[in-house]
């Protein structure tokens, strides 16, 4: 008997967290995925009522309360014009467990899973933990998801492929003509697309489009939360939507993993998705002047940056050494390599920070660069 299990050994803690370790406490940290922003007040005050009135100390359903579901369901037609069943939604512990639930339902050993190089790193842990192997698909210059490449990488033993947009690492957002391609390719090969559509709202140009809009088949499953989009990474409230044969396979996972989502939560994120939603524009138009300001400063110092039209993210190609000369610098910026091998070469800045803190961490990276 071994004493620990092959799929775990495949894995390793994230490289972003080696990066936070080094940095010290009072380092600019541009290495944070998460917005700077507070939870909106009625989204905390519904969880606080709820815990009050003693409506959150139980399990609630395995799927999420019905209520939740329902505000859910009407999100997809509101923003997606998808007609969602909330009987075919499951409120997960954030998009990560919405990730796991589909990966380990749809992914036998064996099966290969496509996955965007540089991509969310969670897609090639929970891949190898489903026991199928990730096969990294390079981004296209432009960082966006190239569909014929994914096209081209997809045999008969894929499982599925994975798209994010907009993306992490890359705040690439993929054309309408690149999510009906996405589709089409689900349709047409009989795989799964598995959809993490986490920064739905923060898109500055272009508009979010997803391939469930498009798919004539049930080939796609699509992963969101609440993390990003009302600033609620803390709370863990994400969620998965696909056909109920799909959703009644990841539910098994689910409720022997978690039995449901933590109860106070779902409370909150029902109001943060049936509340004013001009918290969302306002977090989005903010992120969109950082981006400006974060872009054109690393134009400005001469480095090579593809225009990111949504999440909160940047990705500058940089020279050998930037990285570490920022960190010893105080400025904590994570390698690109962290997110597959066709990151090497480029950095993540995460722009969720005050213009403040990003001018100055603007000003050691330029001191940074010119002592390379
Ligand atoms: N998907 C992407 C692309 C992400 O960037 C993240 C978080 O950084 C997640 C999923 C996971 O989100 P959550 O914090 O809700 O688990």
């Amino acid at each position: 008997m071994t004493e620990f299990a092959d799929r775990v050994e495949r894995i390793s803690i994230s490289g972003i967290r080696e990066v936070f370790e080094a940095a010290g406490e009072d380092a600019i940290n541009l290495g944070l995925g998460q917005p700077d922003f507070p939870t909106p007040d009625h989204a905390r005050t519904a969880a606080v009522d709820a815990v009050e009135a003693g409506k959150a100390d139980g399990y609630t359903g395995n799927k999420g309360i019905q209520s939740l579901r329902e505000a859910i369901a009407a999100k997809h037609e509101r923003d997606n014009g998808l007609d969602i069943d909330p009987g075919d939604v499951v409120a997960t512990a954030g998009g990560s467990e919405a990730l796991h639930v589909a990966l380990e339902a749809h992914v036998e050993p064996g099966d290969e899973v496509v996955i965007p190089d540089p991509g969310f790193v969670s897609y090639d842990a929970l891949t190898k933990l489903a026991g199928g192997t990730p096969v990294p698909v390079p981004v296209r210059d432009d960082l966006t998801i190239d569909p014929a490449a994914v096209e081209e990488a997809i045999t008969d033993d894929t499982a599925a492929f994975v798209v994010n947009s907009p993306g992490n690492p890359t705040g690439a957002v993929s054309s309408p003509a690149d999510v009906r391609e996405f589709a089409r390719i689900a349709d047409e090969h009989d795989v799964l697309c598995l959809s993490d559509e986490m920064y739905e709202h923060f898109v500055f140009e272009g508009e979010h489009r997803s391939p469930m809009e498009f798919a004539e088949s049930d080939n796609v499953v699509v992963v969101n939360g609440c993390s990003k989009t009302y600033s609620m990474t803390g709370w863990r409230l994400g969620w998965v939507t696909a056909s109920t044969r799909r959703i009644e396979r990841m539910l098994r996972v689910h409720q022997y993993a978690q039995a449901c989502a933590a109860a106070p939560s779902q409370y909150a994120g029902e109001a943060a998705l049936t509340g004013p939603q001009d918290v969302v524009a306002e977090m989005r138009d903010t992120f969109e002047r950082r981006r400006d300001l974060v872009l054109d400063g690393l134009t400005d110092m001469g480095l090579s940056v593809p225009t990111p039209n949504g999440a909160f993210y940047v990705m500058p190609e940089v020279p050998d050494g930037f990285v570490e000369g920022c960190l010893d610098a105080g400025v904590v910026v994570v390698p690109g390599d962290a997110f597959g091998d066709a990151g090497e070469g480029y950095a993540r800045l995460s722009y969720a920070n005050d213009e403040e803190s990003l001018r100055e961490a603007l000003d050691v990276m330029r001191d940074v660069l010119a002592s390379l």
